[in-house]
């Protein structure tokens, strides 16, 4: 069926009939309810789909209480898109189909590379280079970070045994693994296998998992510090940043969001936030990253600001694992 008139005109059918009370000997009943509707834009909907969208449907009806509502075509589109999606990351999970490219981190101190964030990537064997925005909130929905997450780690600490002992190694974790219990063993166990040394490791993880359960997520980067991990908080400004926070805060580096970074040559407010985050930072004896350098003059302000690490374009976009040592022995 493709035109929503129909579904509207057949629901209010369906309500009028069903909202005649139905008399009984003791007293008339009256029935409520609610309708839950889906069209399917082509024919290559599954059955099954369909259904699921409907009951999605059904449920927003009762929630806004409306005697209906309808899974318009265009949000059933997306629907499947992201099933057909999930499904090929179940598979591309037991295939293996991701890499890592990496983005050098340099000192701001002699502007040489002091180590490199590892970016995940899934070469789907049918759309190409997926980005991790699309993938990551998918398998962190559909439960599939854990062995996403060994998969990194064994990956990363593999290829990074190859490089020179300065280069340290930054892995970016999911929120979600924060509360997993076989998080630190997973990790002492992928840096056993490698033989990777654990000062040599930076663990990324945004501010908004720390604040969900703090107490929680606070132990567990503690215990991944006494293996002498380091932790790094990503995106730093773009979420809850009270000062309270930074009292405890169990972490090595902050990294200063892109996008405070990107116009703060030219955009005063955002160049008084990056200050007001280094200044802070020092106080509580916490070097910063700057992410999203894209040209001289930014890194140049930085510098003299006093960032410790810069890292963006203007130095290099992430790298496949082989152009990356290539660029890395082209700099030492
Ligand atoms: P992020 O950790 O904030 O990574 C920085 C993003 O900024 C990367 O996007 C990077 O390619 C991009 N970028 C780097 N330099 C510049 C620059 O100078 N200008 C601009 N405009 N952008 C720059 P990417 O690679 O698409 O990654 C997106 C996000 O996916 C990452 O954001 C991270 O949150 C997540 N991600 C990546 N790899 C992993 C992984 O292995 N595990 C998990 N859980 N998340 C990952
Ligand atoms: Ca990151
Ligand atoms: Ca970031």
């Amino acid at each position: 069926m493709r035109n929503e008139g129909i579904l509207v005109l057949a629901a209010n059918k369906i309500t009028e009939h069903c909202g005649l009370p139905i008399p009984t000997e003791q007293s008339d009943l009256m029935v409520s309810l609610r309708i839950g509707m889906a069209m399917g834009a082509s024919p290559a909907v599954e059955a099954e789909t369909l259904l699921q969208s409907a009951e999605t449907a059904l449920l927003s009806a009762a929630v806004d209480d409306n005697s209906y509502a309808i899974f318009s075509a265009e949000q059933l589109a997306r629907v499947s898109e992201s099933m057909r999606l999930e499904n090929d990351l179940e598979a591309a999970i037991n295939n293996k189909e991701f890499e890592f490219h990496y983005q050098p981190k340099i000192s701001a101190g002699d502007f040489k590379p002091c180590g490199a964030e590892a970016l995940i990537r899934w070469r789907h064997p049918k759309r190409g280079l997926v980005s991790p925005d699309l993938f990551i909130p998918l398998a962190d929905r559909t439960g599939r970070m854990e062995p996403l997450t060994a998969f990194v780690l064994n990956t990363t600490f593999r290829q990074a045994a190859e490089w020179p002992s300065e280069i340290s190694l930054s892995i970016n974790l999911s929120p979600r693994m924060l509360s997993s219990s076989e998080l630190v063993e997973l990790i002492s166990l992928s840096l056993a296998t490698w033989n990777f040394d654990p000062t040599r490791v930076f663990i990324e993880i945004t501010e908004g998992a720390l604040i969900t359960d703090p107490e929680s997520s606070y132990s567990l980067l503690s215990q991944l510090r006494k293996l002498g991990i380091q932790i790094s908080i990503d995106d730093f400004g773009t979420g809850y940043s009270s000062l309270a926070y930074f009292k405890n805060i169990p972490a090595d580096e902050l990294k200063i969001d892109k996008s405070f970074v990107l116009n703060m040559f030219d955009d005063e407010g955002d160049k008084r936030i990056v200050r007001t985050i280094l200044k802070l930072s020092k106080e509580f004896g916490l070097k910063v990253t700057a992410e999203g350098v894209e040209d001289e003059r930014t890194a140049l302000m930085l510098v003299q600001l006093g960032c410790d690490r810069l890292q963006g374009y203007h130095y290099s976009k992430p790298l496949a694992h082989p152009d990356f040592l290539a660029w890395l022995a082209e700099k030492h």
